[in-house]
């Protein structure tokens, strides 16, 4: 059953919510300790929940609980809660509106089509869309296909089943305005669910239930499952949102509520489909991918010389007892998985960090999150991989030289450093701030990931803004090494192609509309305070020079 949170539907022109005035509905909490610090001017109603009486958002109809009592709790001033309330309540059309999202939802998935086939039917050649010929060639590889649904399915299955039933630590988000001010729980065990996935993966693959190789040879109609499904999951999601009444700052506009979403904070059981999606789905398929690329370029590699009458070379472990080809995968596609190990292995350990973004907690559960994750990721940030296995099946393997590999690898070596510690220490630093901070060990913990007394900024909201560490010479210098971390994922590809560097084209422009937003988030968040802060931190990207 889903389970999402209470309606807060409006009328439009209540939508910019007085939260000085009579605005926004008055309830006061019983027996609150912090009830001194509350004006009733920010106390939210609270709706009693009809979804299920065992639900966790759905107990909380019984306390009457004030956000501001919780947001105070966390160290947020009351005036900082009041603007989290406005912040929450108000409908801001981005991406060009209705109009920009209608065309983002029909485009997107064309564009991830009409690269797909350019790679596989073209060798990675952008070709003319607008022939006949083009897509007469290429529908019939992502034609969805009996096994392709049964391998996205089960894997998908198989995510929600670890990810409701392993051991996690128990991670507080913040306090959700429309939930009158209700942290809700999230079990971070991403860490244990990727290690039985990785167990699971190689039994089946050793024992030929499942070769690894299966994902790559059905990689078109995989592509075209998770569009379906991102679809499928989109609309759903509205419309059960939509029928148990329990949306969340709706504009009024069907495409940009469909592209946005309809509701907040989406549970089954005990499992946020939010967080899920954006954690486990996307980061472990382009894993696997890579993993399945490397291992039949391997294969492969092993069948020509074994046809040519070369002897491939062979490891002996154990003394002997076992017997295995070297690894014959190119250092290129090597390069990839290793990439792709890094960002999937951070997802999971830092997962006890994210229930506190702005993702989790204050976009909805729409098009732009669902397709996003279920397909857009997995299959459009893996051209690279794509592009690298198809090239070395034609026999044409992308060779560089030996110092551009090297070069290659340390950049990525060195952005994944900067780009870990700087997420570690913000995330880290604010966790501590809001009392919710759980000390971890996930494999692998770098050096100054997390700040031994750093200087920060107070702001009249109760939020500190950390002004130490990575985050006192660039506030945003973890944009610019993931950045820099997707430019190597095309450089590796050569330049041959610009298809593998589709995804830095496209990161660059997500990041740059993300600082703009975030930018204006802040302002109106922390006024004075931002000023103050962008005094003390000049630079965005590069420290002394932007
Ligand atoms: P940020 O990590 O930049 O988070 C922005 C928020 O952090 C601000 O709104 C503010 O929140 C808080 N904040 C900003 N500066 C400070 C500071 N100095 N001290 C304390 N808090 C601060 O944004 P994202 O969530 O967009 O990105 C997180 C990571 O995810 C990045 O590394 C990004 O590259 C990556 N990412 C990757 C994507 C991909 O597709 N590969 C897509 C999107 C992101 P508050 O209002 O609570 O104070």
């Amino acid at each position: 059953m889903v389970l999402v949170p209470p309606d807060e539907r409006r009328s439009p022109r209540a939508r910019n919510v007085d939260v000085g005035g009579a605005g926004v509905g008055v309830r006061h909490r019983k027996h609150s300790h912090n009830s001194k610090l509350l004006p009733s001017a920010i106390k939210l109603p609270v709706r009693t929940s009809s979804v299920s009486s065992t639900s966790s958002e759905s107990s909380s109809s019984d306390d009457e609980i004030t956000f501001a009592a919780n947001s105070v709790k966390t160290g947020t001033t009351v005036e900082g809660a009041k603007k989290d309330v406005a912040c929450d309540s108000k409908v801001i059309y981005e991406f060009g509106g209705p109009w920009g999202v209608s065309a983002l939802m029909i485009g997107f998935p064309l564009l991830m089509a009409y690269l797909y086939i350019c790679l596989a039917v073209h060798q990675g050649h952008l070709q003319n869309p607008l022939g006949w010929e083009f897509w007469q060639q290429g529908v019939p590889t992502i034609i969805p296909t009996p096994r392709a649904i049964a391998i996205y399915m089960s894997f998908t299955v198989f995510q929600y089943i670890t990810a409701a039933t392993m051991p996690g630590i128990k991670v507080m988000g913040l306090p959700v305005p429309s939930l009158g001010g209700k942290q809700l729980e999230y079990l971070c065990n991403g860490v244990a669910t990727w290690y039985v996935d990785l167990v699971l993966v190689a039994a089946l693959h050793i024992s030929g239930w499942f070769p690894i190789t299966s994902v790559v040879d059905e990689i078109g109609p995989l592509m075209s499952v998770a569009m379906i499904w991102g679809f499928i999951v989109t609309i759903g999601t509205y419309v059960v949102g939509c029928v148990m009444g329990r949306t969340h700052r709706m504009s009024g506009s069907l495409p940009y509520d469909i592209f946005m979403g309809a509701v907040l904070n989406p549970r089954i059981g005990n499992v946020d489909l939010k967080m899920w999606s954006e954690i486990r789905i996307p980061w472990k398929i382009l894993f696997f991918i890579s993993l399945s690329a490397a291992v039949k370029e391997h294969e492969v590699n092993i069948e020509r010389d074994l046809q040519a009458g070369i002897t491939p070379a062979v490891w002996s472990l154990f003394g002997g007892l076992v017997e295995m080809y070297a690894i014959q995968t190119s250092s290129t596609l090597l390069f990839m998985l290793l990439a792709h190990c890094l960002y999937v292995n951070a997802c999971m350990k830092g997962e006890e960090c994210i229930p506190t973004t702005w993702d989790i907690f204050y976009e909805k559960w729409g098009y732009m999150l669902i397709f996003w994750n279920l397909a857009g990721v997995p299959f459009s940030y893996c051209y690279s991989t794509l592009y690298l296995l198809n090239r070395s099946l034609a026999n044409e393997p992308v060779v560089h030289s030996k110092m551009y590999t090297c070069v290659l690898y340390t950049v990525l070596l060195a952005a994944y450093y900067v780009w870990d510690t700087a997420n570690s220490q913000k995330n880290r630093f604010r966790m501590q701030q809001r009392g919710t901070y759980v000390e971890r060990n996930a494999f692998p913990q770098l050096p100054w990931g997390k700040l031994q007394n750093p200087t920060y900024l107070t702001t009249k909201h109760g939020n500190k803004l950390l002004t130490g560490g990575w985050w006192g010479m660039a506030r945003k210098i973890h944009y610019t090494a993931d950045l820099i971390m997707a430019l190597s994922w095309g450089l590796i590809t050569g330049f041959d192609s610009y298809i593998p560097y589709f995804y830095v084209t496209f990161f660059t422009a997500v990041l740059i509309h993300r600082v703009g937003r975030d930018h204006v988030h802040c302002k109106e968040k922390y006024g004075a305070d931002f000023d103050e802060y962008c005094r003390q931190v000049p630079y965005v990207f590069i420290p002394f020079i932007v």
